[in-house]
């Protein structure tokens, strides 16, 4: 089996600062969800004592909570320094700016698309920003996005609602997220292993944009040695950009013993 290393792929500028960040932290720190959404980067930062909550009511008054890479709605913000905790804000700044974006079209009264999982702690966050009556959608509207979509669909969900409404938008993914999807288009092995946790939406995107006949997921490196990759001749391997690029490694050298 011949195994194809596709580049780019794993950390990205935003997990890249927001790890720098939680990093630079002394002290007792309470991280409000994943802070990427990866198990090794988490089971590393829980190693070195970092506390997980998924509210920041659990974070007692005065301690240290630390904003993840995805953001978060400005409610959770106020209600953070309201019980007056210590915020060390990671959003990553492509994050951020989505959740400009959305307030300005919010504030200039539009009616705001957000494309996303409605799920993901990205999407909450950026939802958080605008308040759209219930009623039905407008004609004219202005669209955002999630920035770990699938880029061609986002392209596609754009046109779409272009034909039958009066569309303004910022919606695209980031770069990061574009270029790895790219590469595994660009891709003609038989099959792709891409390599991060199964919560992380830029993963699961990476495997959604693949050519190839059979897509592969592995987040450990136990996951790794349990593929089945009987009859696979090509195998390309990527990564989700908050995939450490030591565990691509140790696939790979795991990936070139079998
Ligand atoms: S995938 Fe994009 S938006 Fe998400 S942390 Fe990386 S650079 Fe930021």
């Amino acid at each position: 089996m011949k195994i194809v290393k596709i580049t780019p792929h794993g950390f990205c500028a935003g997990v890249i600062g927001a790890l720098k960040t939680a990093l630079s932290l002394e002290g007792r720190v309470y991280c409000l969800h994943e802070l990427v959404h990866n198990e090794l980067v988490v089971a590393d930062l829980k190693k070195r004592g970092f506390r997980f909550v998924e509210n920041v009511d659990e974070v007692p008054e005065g301690e240290t909570v630390l904003f993840s890479a995805h953001g978060v709605a400005p409610q959770v913000r106020e209600r953070a320094l309201a019980r007056k905790l210590k915020v060390v804000d990671a959003t990553c700044p492509f994050v951020r700016k989505v959740h400009e974006d959305a307030r300005r079209y919010a504030q200039a009264g539009k009616f705001v698309y957000v494309i996303g999982k409605p799920d993901h702690v990205e999407v909450k966050g950026i939802l958080g920003e605008i308040n759209n009556p219930q009623s039905p959608l407008p004609k004219a509207i202005a669209v955002v996005s999630q920035t770990t979509m699938n880029s061609d669909r986002v392209a596609e969900i754009v046109a779409e609602l272009k034909k039958t409404h009066e569309v303004e938008t910022a919606a695209q993914v980031c770069n990061a997220t574009k270029l790895r999807q790219d590469a595994v288009r660009n891709f003609e092995g038989d099959a792709l292993l891409v390599l991060g946790s199964a919560n992380s939406s830029n993963t699961r995107e990476l495997g959604e944009v693949a050519k190839c006949a059979k897509v592969f997921r592995a987040g450990t490196i136990e996951e790794v040695k349990a593929l089945d990759l009987t009859g696979v001749e090509v195998l390309g391997v990527t990564s989700g950009a908050s995939t450490p690029e030591n565990f691509y490694e140790e696939a790979i050298n795991v990936l070139a013993d079998r």
